[in-house]
């Protein structure tokens, strides 16, 4: 019999996991949160209450671990979002043209995109779901990890296994264990952007023409919001402040916030909407990468994933659609064998995760605010990302380039293929 531990049951822990089946004989994933039946909230993961999107690709890769996991959210009250003919984008301060990619996603809250993905989980042969379990530390025998130590109930216990996965978040433990093992520990990257997020859900008033209005923060405004429709009638509004220019958590104040970043039409229906939860506030001081990859030891038997690894600026809305990648890359070094599993694990999550922090440091230091190096390379591809948002205006080819490269579907170097810049650099052809 071969055994996986996984530490963690968000959206990380249940994507690795599902990546064992068939690999491991029996699959335990631990959570010191109890977890809910249903689609409920949960200490472990307090971001959920805030929006959360999942990009084009993380739709693609979670029905690819999943099959029709979407399409049953659909039928359960996810609402389908043609991109972008439903979803109104302004980015930079430019609206982008309608009607562009052709491609759909989803829009959930996080609680029931998470539910629908743990009771998947559970039912797949050899998975057990092992909630109210604090995890401790490591066992290690001759340098290999060969379980972990954890608290059920007040009582110390020891999980044995072939191999552990830390998907514990940010706070991931798998860093300290390496240091109080005396092995080299990853080296991190870090975009400071003093980020807070204060959501609410609310019911419009009367129906509202988008199912998505998004705004992105602009040079001097380091602010932006979200207006998502959601399951059974509710609407997510998500207002985000970078560079210490946060959003206010008392009424009025926080209308008045929206009305920075806001047209007048979402001001108009958030003000007239019935207020379903509280206003709730979440902090992010910074993106975070801690480089596995680059390690030349590390100990057989674990593993690291999902936000343990790479915890990315929320507002590009990409930790769960690179976490849904990590499984189905990790699924692949499966099918090659166990051997050398964590340098070949992290050299795959390395190659997914390389574009995906590009695009967050390059939309983070758009912002005079946010404070961090810019190469020349840097200055020049935000200056030309800055003038294919203009053009995607009225350009659906330069708008689709830029969907598609910011929904992952495609690298960032896709925004530089001869036909999209041919268009930037005439300004585009208006499209009638
Ligand atoms: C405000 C905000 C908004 C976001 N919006 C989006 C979005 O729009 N789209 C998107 O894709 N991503 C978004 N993200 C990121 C997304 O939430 C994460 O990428 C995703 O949850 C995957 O993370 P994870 O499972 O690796 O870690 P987490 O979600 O942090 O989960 C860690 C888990 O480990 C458990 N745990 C921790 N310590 C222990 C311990 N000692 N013992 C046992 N269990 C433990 C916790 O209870 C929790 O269940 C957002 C994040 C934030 C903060």
């Amino acid at each position: 019999m071969t055994d996986a531990v996984v530490l963690g049951a968000s959206m990380g822990g249940l994507l690795a996991a599902r990546a064992l089946v068939g690999f491991y004989d029996r699959i335990t994933v631990v959570d010191r949160d109890p977890l809910p039946a249903d689609a409920g909230h949960r200490r472990g993961v307090p971001q959920a209450r805030h929006f959360h999107t999942i990009l084009l690709r993380g739709k693609e890769a979670l029905d690819d671990m999943f099959p029709g996991l979407t399409g049953d959210l659909v039928a359960e009250g996810a609402i389908p979002v043609g991109f972008n003919a439903d979803a109104r984008f302004v980015l930079a301060g430019h609206t982008m043209v309608r009607a562009v990619t052709g491609a759909s996603d989803i829009q959930a809250t996080r609680p029931m995109l998470e539910g629908a993905v743990r009771a998947r989980l559970a039912d797949l042969p050899g998975v057990k779901l092992v909630p109210g379990c604090d995890v401790l530390g490591p066992i290690v025998e001759h340098g290999r990890v060969t379980g972990v130590k954890v608290s059920r109930d007040g009582t110390e216990e020891v999980l044995r296994a072939d191999l552990v996965i830390d998907a514990m978040g940010r706070s991931g433990r798998a860093r300290s264990w390496l240091e109080s093992l005396g092995l080299p520990t990853p080296a991190e990257d870090r975009i400071d952007v003093n980020m807070v997020y204060a959501s609410r859900l609310v019911r419009p008033a009367t129906p509202f023409p988008d199912k998505l209005v998004l705004v992105g923060p602009v040079p001097g405004r380091p602010t932006g919001f979200a207006f998502a429709a959601q399951e059974h009638g509710q609407w997510m509004v998500t207002q985000v402040g970078m560079a210490g220019d946060h959003p206010p958590t008392d009424e009025s104040g926080y209308l008045a916030f929206l009305k920075r970043s806001a047209p007048p039409d979402v001001q108009d229906a958030v003000a007239a909407s019935e207020p379903l939860t509280e206003i709730r506030t979440h902090r992010f001081p910074a993106s975070l990468r801690r480089r596995y990859e680059r390690l030349r030891r590390f100990p057989p038997g674990l593993l690291v994933f999902g936000d343990a690894m790479c915890s990315f600026n929320p507002i590009y809305g990409q930790g769960m659609t690179v976490a849904a990648m990590e499984s189905e890359a990790l699924r692949k070094c499966l099918r090659d064998g166990d051997t050398d599993l964590a340098r070949r694990f992290f050299r795959a999550a390395g190659k997914i995760i390389d574009p995906v922090w590009q695009l967050n440091a390059l939309g983070d230091l758009a912002l005079p605010e946010i404070v961090g190096h810019r190469s020349v390379a840097t200055k020049a591809l935000n200056r030309y990302v800055a003038r294919l948002q203009r053009v995607a205006e009225h350009d659906p080819v330069a708008a689709t380039a830029f969907i598609r490269t910011i929904g992952l579907l495609q690298p960032p170097s896709a925004i530089l293929r001869p036909d999209v810049l041919a268009r930037v650099v005439m300004g585009g052809r208006r499209h009638t």
